[in-house]
């Protein structure tokens, strides 16, 4: 089974907000925009004008972006409140 497959097993149960926020003024300023491309889920996309976009819905939970980010004071994550966010399901 691949990855993408077994990331398709996982259930979300979707907070009514998000669990992260950006800075837009720092992240428009961010020349590696690493966040783009380390996020197993995807999470963060290109948007207009230098913006980054957020789809938190997906996201796994994992930390990999609060270690890479090169601009934290642009990255605020906290864990989705109650039984919200990612339900792993292994097989
Ligand atoms: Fe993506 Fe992981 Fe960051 Fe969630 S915690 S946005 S899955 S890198």
């Amino acid at each position: 089974m691949d990855l993408d497959a077994k990331l398709g097993l996982d259930v979300f149960k979707v907070a009514p907000a998000s669990h992260i926020e950006l800075d837009a003024e720092v992240c428009k300023v961010c020349s590696s925009r690493v966040c783009l491309w380390v996020c197993p889920a995807k999470v963060y996309t290109e948007g207009e004008q230098g913006a980054i976009n957020v789809r938190y819905e997906g996201c796994l939970e994992c930390g990999t972006c609060l270690i890479a980010c090169p601009e934290p004071s642009g990255l605020t994550w906290r864990y989705p409140a109650g039984a919200f966010g990612v339900h792993y399901r292994f097989g």
